[in-house]
Formats: structure tokens, C-alpha cells, sequence
């Protein structure tokens, strides 16, 4: 288990990748797309580069240079980390992956889904980390918000501890393959309601489903949801890193946007840059 795994593709994934494999480290980056840096199509404030270039162009580029370098890039979604013996145990839709150390770099925060009461009852029976929360759950009816395998790998630690747990996917197909004993909601949801607490979701149509806990789960999973179920600090959906970009968990760092501040390139370059020296270190010690 001597291998560095690095979550996210972009620069600051990229980055990190480059100075851990010239630093002699097994290196994994597992990505999903191309992030935020594929929808960019004219940049013009990046170092080295005379003429504006295209976010697409600068991926590639830097995929060819950590691919040169020995890393090992997997095209896959990231569901879960788990802490194993000697480190950590990366979950993807593909299979795990054995990490001594972990940068975690996965964007910008996601959206948090633009449905009423949601943000009301945040604390108040809306959770956004099941590991966290199941618990508090015991014996509960519990929904899970979301519809990709993000959403049923936080309905997979919720079945054993809850009563009932219903994947709600708010007008969406859900994925094959669910938890025989999961709940399936397809319909469209209006709000979240409830009193001092969320008590029920409500649906567009008319129609409400009583639960005493809803988990958010839209899309995919990012940094602070991984960082937050391994215990680091998070600040609103922001990782809180120290200047090297670790965490505060042996073993587990973060770099670009997912850490908040200048959510710009050449910023993300240099937390992949620091987070991987340190990673390095952490790794050889
Ligand atoms: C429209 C637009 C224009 C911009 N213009 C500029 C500009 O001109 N100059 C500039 O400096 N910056 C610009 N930016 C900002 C810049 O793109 C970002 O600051 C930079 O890309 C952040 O890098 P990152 O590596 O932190 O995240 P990203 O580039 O967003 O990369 C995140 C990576 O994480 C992966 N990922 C996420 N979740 C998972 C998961 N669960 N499993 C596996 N992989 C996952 C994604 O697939 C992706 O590979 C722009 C951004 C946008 C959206």
C-alpha cells in the first residue's frame, strides 16, 4: 500500500501528479471529466501562453505530460473512502484502489439542489454525510436526495441502521442495480417541510412522504463530502487545508478549488504542487 491516489483530473489533480511521479511515487489520478477547465474555452491569463488557449487544450496537455511521467490515469467516479490498515481504501464504480495517501481535488463544490426548505432544515434533519449522520437515524424513515451512485452508496450505510430508506430522484431514472430493500420515489419533489424539524417531503404533484431525516446526495460526490466523512475540517462546502495543504487527517490532503480562495488556475497549479510535496513527505516518513 505505498501508492498516492489524487481524485480529480484538473490542473490541480494534474499538478499534483507531476511532482509525486518525479518524486518517484506510484501515482493514480481518477477522474470523472474534464471539470470546470473543460468548459473554459478561452484563457488568457495562464503563464507561458502568448495567445489565448482553450481549458481543452490545457487538459490535454497535461494529461499527456503526467501519462510521460508514469502516472496512471483512470477515467472513473469516485463513490467513497474508507480508512484501511496502512491508509485509506478509494471506492469507485469500478472497483477500490489502495492509497497510502490521498489528495483530494475535485473542483468547485456542487450545486446543492434548488428545492424549498432544504437549506432551512440543514442541522435539522438534513444531512449531508450519512457515515456522519446514519446514527442519529436509528429505527427512522430516511430519504436519500439524489440519483446516481453516489446517492446509493449513502442509501447502502443508511439500510442497515434505518428503518426504511427511500431514494428519492426527483423525476429522474434511477440506476440498475439498487439495494433490494431500498425504496424507490421517482416523482418530482416541490419542498422539504416540516416544524422545528424537516418532517416530510412534499411532491409536485400534490402528495407528501413523512421521514423523520433526508440525505442530500445530488450527483456526484466531492472533496468535502470525502473530507468531511474522514473527519477533516470543512467550511461550508470548503476544505480547510494549512499553507501545505494537508487536511489535519494523516495521510489526507487537498488542492485547488475544492479548498476555497482564488478559484483560478495557476492557484490550483500551486496547491497540486505543495499538496503532493507534502503528501511525498508524508509518505516517506
Ligand atoms: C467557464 C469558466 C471559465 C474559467 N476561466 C478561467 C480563466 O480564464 N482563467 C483561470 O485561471 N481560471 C478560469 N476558470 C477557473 C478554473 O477552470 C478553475 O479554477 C480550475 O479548473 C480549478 O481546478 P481544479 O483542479 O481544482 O478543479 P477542476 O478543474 O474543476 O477539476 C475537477 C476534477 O475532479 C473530478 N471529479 C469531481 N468529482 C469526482 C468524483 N466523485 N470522482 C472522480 N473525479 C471527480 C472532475 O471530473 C475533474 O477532473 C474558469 C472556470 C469556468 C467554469
Amino acid at each position: 500500500m505505498s501508492s498516492l491516489v489524487i481524485i480529480g483530473g484538473g490542473p490541480a489533480g494534474l499538478s499534483a501528479a507531476i511532482y509525486a511521479a518525479r518524486a518517484n511515487i506510484k501515482t493514480f489520478v481518477l477522474y470523472k471529466d474534464g471539470g470546470a477547465l473543460q468548459k473554459t474555452d478561452k484563457i488568457e491569463n495562464y503563464f507561458g501562453f502568448p495567445e489565448p488557449v482553450t481549458g481543452a487544450y490545457l487538459l490535454e496537455q497535461g494529461r499527456a505530460q503526467a501519462a510521460r511521467l508514469g502516472v496512471t490515469l483512470v477515467e472513473t467516479e469516485v463513490t467513497g473512502i474508507e480508512y484501511a490498515d496502512e491508509g485509506f481504501t478509494v471506492k469507485t464504480i469500478d472497483g477500490s484502489y489502495p492509497a497510502k495517501a490521498i489528495v483530494l481535488a475535485t473542483g468547485a463544490p456542487r450545486a446543492v439542489p434548488k428545492i424549498a426548505g432544504i437549506a432551512d432544515f440543514e442541522g435539522h434533519g438534513v444531512s449531508y454525510c450519512a457515515v456522519c449522520d446514519a446514527f442519529f437515524y436509528r429505527g427512522k424513515s430516511v430519504a436519500v436526495l439524489g440519483q446516481g451512485e453516489y446517492a446509493i452508496e449513502e442509501a447502502r450505510t443508511l439500510l442497515p441502521v434505518a428503518a426504511s430508506v427511500t431514494l428519492l430522484t426527483n423525476g429522474q431514472q434511477p440506476p440498475e442495480g439498487l439495494p433490494a430493500n431500498l425504496l424507490v420515489d421517482t416523482r418530482p419533489v416541490a419542498a422539504a417541510a416540516g416544524d422545528d424539524k424537516i418532517g416530510r417531503i412534499e411532491f409536485t404533484e400534490g402528495d407528501s412522504l413523512a421521514i423523520d431525516g433526508l440525505f442530500i446526495a445530488y450527483g456526484t460526490a466531492g472533496s468535502a463530502d470525502f473530507a468531511r466523512k474522514l473527519g477533516a475540517m470543512t467550511e461550508g462546502s470548503r476544505i480547510q487545508t494549512d499553507a501545505a495543504m494537508a487536511t489535519g487527517v494523516p495521510g489526507l490532503f487537498a488542492a485547488g478549488d475544492c479548498t476555497g480562495g482564488m478559484l483560478q488556475i495557476a492557484k490550483a497549479v500551486h496547491d497540486g504542487a505543495a499538496a503532493a510535496m507534502t503528501a511525498v513527505k508524508h509518505m516517506r516518513t
